[in-house]
């Protein structure tokens, strides 16, 4: 296990991984050791050491060091265990995302035999096949995606350790609506939304990726950030093809220092605006931490008690819609 380990981190230097995330190191000291501004915390003088020949980091600024392994597993905001599976799949990335390819292939499919899956989309509000299509949103009916695999020839631990099945065979994902996050390209993570009584979110137990779709969406110089698929879906639709997703209101320093790539950016912060005032708090908070980095934040105020997608659904307009774009506050 040691070895294996020490072997994962001699073959993706920590400065690459770094750099390939966009860390710019401002200046380079003695014996290979360079400094810059903190990925993992919010600041303005540049704290964050990286020596590559130790192959390690430390911040000044957030105390926080350690090698690639710590670094991702801060980074993403994940687990020792999932952060050294991640970088493992990094080095071989085909078979797990040839998986999540074949296995969204089988829930589009499903899709279109399922009528309470198509009356979920409808009820979303979602209703152009074509972005149906598009974003390859699919349906786990439950109970058949461990045969179909089988068939293909994947092995059942492999089934078992991607989280597409349980330890009983089981369909992690049942009765949920799928939406596959992509990151350049390849599958990272599957979303499903449940439509029966089950826990409305699920993903795989690996990174969520970066914020959905920003291959397409980081050329635009204003960026509307939602919290759900559904909020995106129903945006897309609607013409705002500007609009990404974290998956949630907590951003991943990843997350994070994609909406701050230069050049810079507005962002418009819609997340739902719930009873229990955890959106408000949300997007205050995020708003708070974007401005800090030098991203103009504004937050988008919906009618009271609605996201983006229960508002189209009400019967906005795309008009509307942008009326409330433009009164959005600035901080
Ligand atoms: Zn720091």
């Amino acid at each position: 296990m040691a070895e294996n380990l020490e072997r994962l981190k001699q073959r993706i230097p920590l400065l690459d991984y770094l750099q390939r995330h966009n860390w710019k190191p401002c200046r380079a000291g003695t014996r290979q050791e360079f400094v810059g501004l903190c990925p993992l915390h919010q600041e303005t003088r540049p704290s964050f050491y990286v020596n590559a020949a130790k192959n390690l980091f430390y911040c000044h600024g957030c105390g926080r060091g350690g090698d690639l392994i710590r670094f991702v597993q801060l980074f993403l905001d994940l687990t020792f265990h999932q952060t050294v599976a991640l970088l493992q799949q990094e080095l071989t990335p085909a078979p797990v995302s040839r998986l999540l390819e074949e296995t969204t292939a089988f829930y589009q499919f499903q899709l279109h035999r399922h009528p309470e899956a198509i009356r979920c989309l409808e009820q979303r509000g979602l209703h152009d096949p074509t972005l149906i299509e598009e974003m390859g949103i699919g349906y786990a009916p439950g109970g058949n995606l461990r045969r179909h695999l089988a068939a293909l020839g994947y092995s059942f631990d492999v089934l078992l350790d991607s989280g597409l099945v349980g330890s009983q065979g089981r369909d992690a994902f049942c009765r949920r609506v799928i939406f596959p996050c992509r990151q350049r390209g390849q599958i990272v993570n599957l979303y499903g939304r449940s439509i029966g009584a089950a826990f409305p979110h699920r993903l795989l137990p690996r990174s969520k990726g970066g914020l959905f779709a920003w291959e397409s969406v980081s050329s635009f110089s204003t960026v509307i950030l939602v919290e759900g698929l559904f909020d995106l879906a129903v945006l897309w639709q609607a013409g705002f093809r500007n609009t990404t997703c974290a998956i949630g209101t907590q951003l991943t320093p990843a997350q994070l220092s994609q909406l701050a790539e230069q050049p810079p950016r507005s962002v418009y912060i819609a997340f739902d605006q719930d009873y229990n005032q955890a959106g408000q708090k949300g997007s205050h908070q995020l708003a708070l931490h974007l401005q800090g980095v030098g991203i103009r934040a504004r937050i988008v105020q919906l009618p009271h008690g609605h996201d983006p997608n229960s508002y189209f659904v009400g019967g906005a307009t795309a008009a509307d819609f942008t009326d409330c774009l433009e009164r959005a506050q600035q901080l």
